[in-house]
């Protein structure tokens, strides 16, 4: 039996969620070795800015850092950049390395995140290994694409999804031509209502954006080294001299069901954190969770989610019990509109306005009886943080008394102790 001092937990992955939980997991008393492996050759890092402030050039590299390497020291946090966990021995709490060592653990955390989804297409590989076509998830794949953008340049942007929309808000804003596909017949359709989609393409195309929507791309066009066109299903060939692809995320399982862990789009965990395996938690995009606020499982890609269910890991970890209760919510920034979500809108009857879209400020809220489930705000900060509370907390409103943009929405809320 090893003793607490002697004791190793080991983290694999080292983004948002990796490095949270690695700090959370001192803070929570654990006092032996803390190992944080990561693939990637950086401290964790921001990566929202990858496809806003980071990508428009208004934020310097060294702001991405989540944190110094000085706050990991002082945490006693072993950081190791540079290598992969191949596989997991479960019997003998041990990790294979992709530099040869091997490592033993007491405790384990799995925050390995996911991946881009590949364009389904016969030449994608052939695609991949062209220096004018990128997918965007790493720092490496932005400096790619940052050292391409120039103004006049010919842009094709594959998914009209937050990062597709966000990297073209940065792309026009530095003067590149950019022509964004999307296959469904709107943009964010998987995540908003007709009327955000509609708001968003009319903001895209005023800013010069070609916004396409039901446009499926059935094939590249490539010359040597580079994709020189995208063909369409309806005959359309869309020259470009650089292309991105955003068109959703795998979720990196393989290491888990190697090693037997229950995967089922995602690393299945409970509301502890903790996997099928007790010595073994996992946190982030990875994992597919239960939310009882939601009353099902859920896998989310959201910075939010990987910080506090990080937390929730760190403490079961150190042995308390903590449970993952979070409402989800997201952000995404585009030209000067700071839109904020909160809740998931499936199963939504009826969305109500307030504001005006014109305005540029204005919220929707999604409902179900007279529940919201959902909200998206646009540069409505004040807005956001009652809509939390409202979706959270399961406040009956009525839909006029959302539409009242004369009446702060703070007053529909119950006042604490009340
Ligand atoms: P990741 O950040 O993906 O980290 C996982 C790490 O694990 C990676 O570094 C990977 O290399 C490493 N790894 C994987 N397998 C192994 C292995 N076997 N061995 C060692 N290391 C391994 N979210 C928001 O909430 N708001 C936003 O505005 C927003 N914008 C985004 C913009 C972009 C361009 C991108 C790509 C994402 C954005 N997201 C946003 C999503 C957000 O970044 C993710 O939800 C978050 O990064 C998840 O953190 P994570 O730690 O679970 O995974």
């Amino acid at each position: 039996m090893t003793d607490a001092a002697s004791s190793i937990a080991i983290i694999v992955g080292a983004g948002h969620a990796g490095g949270e939980l690695a700090i959370a997991l001192r803070n929570e008393g654990w006092e032996g070795r803390i190992l944080l492996l990561g693939e990637e050759p950086h401290l964790p890092y921001h990566r929202p800015p990858l496809s806003k402030a980071y990508l428009a050039g208004s934020v310097e590299k060294s702001s991405l850092a989540i944190r110094p390497q000085a706050a990991y020291d002082k945490a006693g946090v072993e950081f190791i950049g540079g290598v992969r966990v191949n596989a997991i021995d479960r019997a003998n709490r041990r990790l294979e390395l992709s530099d040869g060592r091997s490592l033993n653990y007491d405790k384990l955390a799995l925050a390995t995140g996911g991946r881009p989804r590949p364009l389904s297409l016969g030449n994608a590989a052939a695609a991949e290994r062209c220096a004018n076509f990128h997918y965007l998830r790493t720092l490496a794949d932005v400096e790619r694409i940052r050292a391409q953008l120039a103004p006049g340049k010919r842009l094709v942007i594959v998914g009209g999804g937050y990062i597709g929309l966000e990297v073209a808000a940065s792309a026009s804003a530095q003067g590149l031509q950019v022509t964004v596909l999307e296959a469904l017949p709107r943009v964010l359709q998987r995540v908003t209502a007709a009327e955000l989609s509609a708001y968003y393409e009319r903001k895209h195309r005023e800013a010069g954006v070609d916004i396409r929507t039901g446009v499926q791309v059935v094939d590249l066009e490539l010359a040597g080294e580079r994709v020189d066109a995208l063909l369409c299903a309806d005959g359309a060939r869309i020259e470009a001299d650089l292309v991105v692809v955003g068109i959703g995320l795998i979720p990196n399982t393989e290491l888990a069901a190697a090693a037997g862990l229950a995967v089922d789009n995602g690393i299945l965990v409970d509301q502890h954190a903790q996997t099928s395996d007790p010595h073994i938690f996992a946190a982030g995009d990875c994992t597919n969770h239960p939310n009882h606020l939601l009353g099902r499982r859920l896998r989310l890609e959201s910075v939010p989610n990987a910080l506090e269910q990080s937390r929730v890991a760190a403490a079961n970890m150190a042995g308390k019990l903590k449970a993952y209760a979070s409402v989800p919510w997201f952000w995404s920034d585009q030209y000067e509109l700071k839109l904020k979500m909160v809740g998931l809108s499936d199963g939504f009857e009826r969305l109500v306005l307030r504001g005006d879209p014109a305005s540029d400020s204005f919220s929707a809220f999604y409902l179900k009886g007279d529940k919201v489930l959902a909200a998206d705000t646009v540069n409505r900060p004040q807005d956001f943080i009652a809509a939390k509370r409202l979706v959270a907390e399961g406040i009956a409103v009525s839909d006029a008394q959302l539409a009242d943009d004369a009446r702060p929405l703070k007053e529909l809320l119950p006042t604490p102790g009340a």
